[in-house]
């Protein structure tokens, strides 16, 4: 095909132009009508884009019949994918999902600063002195803040003073379906707990991922209970992470909320600039990528959420300066034009006052605030109380007993789960639930 093509395309270009536009232009794969074409610069995609690509079709039509759509690559594209794939086979990148060590979660690339100074010494002590110091250490906050980081530093930690310990990196899910399964075996006949205990109890360092979705998991609670005590007694180190505190979590048993307090339990709050700021050097550095200060710091302010979406902020970044084909730094203009029209803060003003938020409500769902506040338990107004108090966790700075006490003194654990609720139906994607928080959202940000 690509010969005929070629032919054909031969004939509508000057010589010079032909040379320009097709020299080093390469077919490189061919498969369920779609031809992907490597080019040799961002600056050919251009061109072919808007001169080339419909004279393809059109006559790649003509010569089989077919309609082909053409994928346009850079050469740069192909080496990076082809560069990714190689980096991916012979280590198997660990992460989160296969419960293995990120050998990347180091000490050594966290940066430190004041929103997570004080996880990060409790880290350090717990790595330097396993068992002995703060036993277990629960690292807890918002998504995306870096506590899985964190903890798995330790864990690279230890390994790296011995690697002949035993470190299990585990999250609270993995536990959980590991411990069903087993006893779902063993019910027909297996010999599957005994195994799951040994893999638990044989352990130097214990890392568990996310505990909250332990939450009314009471048979796995009960197991994992016994897991804690067993090495905790035997001295060895246990590291928890979770998005609250034990005492938030809802129906977690208070046998463990108490085991869990025997220890330490640290906050990692959101970064703020000076700290974003230090991250992206560091992630710069790392990467390898050319970028001015001031360029960096630009994207600090503007990025104000996470650490996660800094990183991806960086790497498109990092994407749109390739494709723009300079090698020059990286600067400012560029950083601006790269996130032209994408709205990275997430981060909300917290200054709305839980009042307002129940008044709106009220009215949005056209109830009384004070049934809202109130204990009746219809529909119609236990929706509308869900969606006030998922807003005021979401969009105030008000602790949870403090939430439960302006909707007319109800427990914590209340709140908690109604903002599990509806957060879970966001994630879902509930058209419902979306519209309507979605609304009442933009309101009250107005
Ligand atoms: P969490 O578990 O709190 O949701 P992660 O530990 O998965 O967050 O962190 C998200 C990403 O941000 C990871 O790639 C992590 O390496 C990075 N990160 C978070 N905090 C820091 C930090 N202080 N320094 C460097 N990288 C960080
Ligand atoms: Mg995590």
């Amino acid at each position: 095909l690509w010969d005929k093509l070629d032919e054909e395309l031969k004939n509508d270009f000057t010589q010079v132009s032909y040379r320009t536009w097709f020299s080093n232009v390469k077919p490189i794969k061919f498969e369920n009508n779609k031809l992907t074409i490597q080019l040799p610069s961002p600056l050919h995609v251009d061109y072919w884009q808007k001169n080339i690509t419909s004279k393809v079709i059109e006559y790649s039509f003509q010569i089989t019949g077919k309609d082909i759509t053409p994928v346009l690559v850079t050469e740069d594209q192909v080496n990076d994918a082809k560069q990714e794939q190689e980096q991916k086979q012979p280590f198997p990148v660990a992460d989160d999902e296969n419960n293995q060590l990120n050998p990347k979660y180091t000490f050594d690339k966290f940066v430190v600063g004041k929103p997570n100074m004080f996880a990060q010494a409790a880290a350090l002590s717990v790595a330097e002195d396993p068992g002995t110091t703060y036993n277990p250490l629960l690292i807890y906050g918002g998504v995306g803040l870096g506590k899985t980081h964190l903890m798995q530093a330790i864990g690279n930690y230890m390994l790296e003073q011995d690697p002949s310990k035993n470190v299990v990196f585990i999250t609270s899910e993995k536990f959980t379906n590991e411990f069903v399964s087993a006893v779902k075996k063993d019910s027909n006949g297996g010999n599957e707990m005994e195994k799951f205990k040994e893999k638990y109890r044989n352990v130097d360092l214990l890392l568990v991922d996310d505990i909250q979705f332990f939450s009314s998991k009471d048979k796995t609670q009960e197991e994992f209970f016994h897991t804690f005590n067993d090495l905790h007694k035997d001295g060895k180190q246990i590291v928890m992470t979770s998005d609250r505190l034990p005492n938030e979590i809802a129906k977690l048993q208070d046998r463990l909320i108490s085991r869990f307090n025997w220890g330490l339990a640290v906050s990692i709050d959101e970064p703020d600039v000076a700290t974003r700021t230090k991250i992206l050097q560091s992630k710069a550095k790392y990467a390898k990528i050319s970028i001015t200060d001031e360029a960096l710091e630009y994207l600090a302010e503007k990025v104000d959420s996470n650490v996660r979406e800094l990183e991806s902020a960086l790497s498109r970044v990092k994407a749109y300066s390739k494709f723009q084909g300079t090698k020059a730094v990286i600067n400012t203009q560029l950083v601006e034009d790269a996130m032209n029209g994408l709205d990275y803060s997430t981060k909300i003003d917290r200054n709305v006052d839980i009042n307002e938020i129940l008044e709106k409500v009220a009215s949005y769902y056209n109830v009384q605030v004070k049934d809202i506040k109130g204990k009746k338990r219809f529909k119609e107004i236990v929706g509308p109380r869900q969606v006030a108090m998922y807003l005021s966790r979401e969009l105030t700075n008000a602790s949870l007993p403090k939430i439960g006490k302006a909707f007319g003194g109800k427990d914590h654990t209340t709140v908690i789960h109604a903002y599990d609720k509806i957060k879970k139906a966001l994630k879902n994607n509930d058209p419902q639930i979306k519209d309507e928080v979605g609304d009442l959202k933009t309101e009250l940000l107005r």
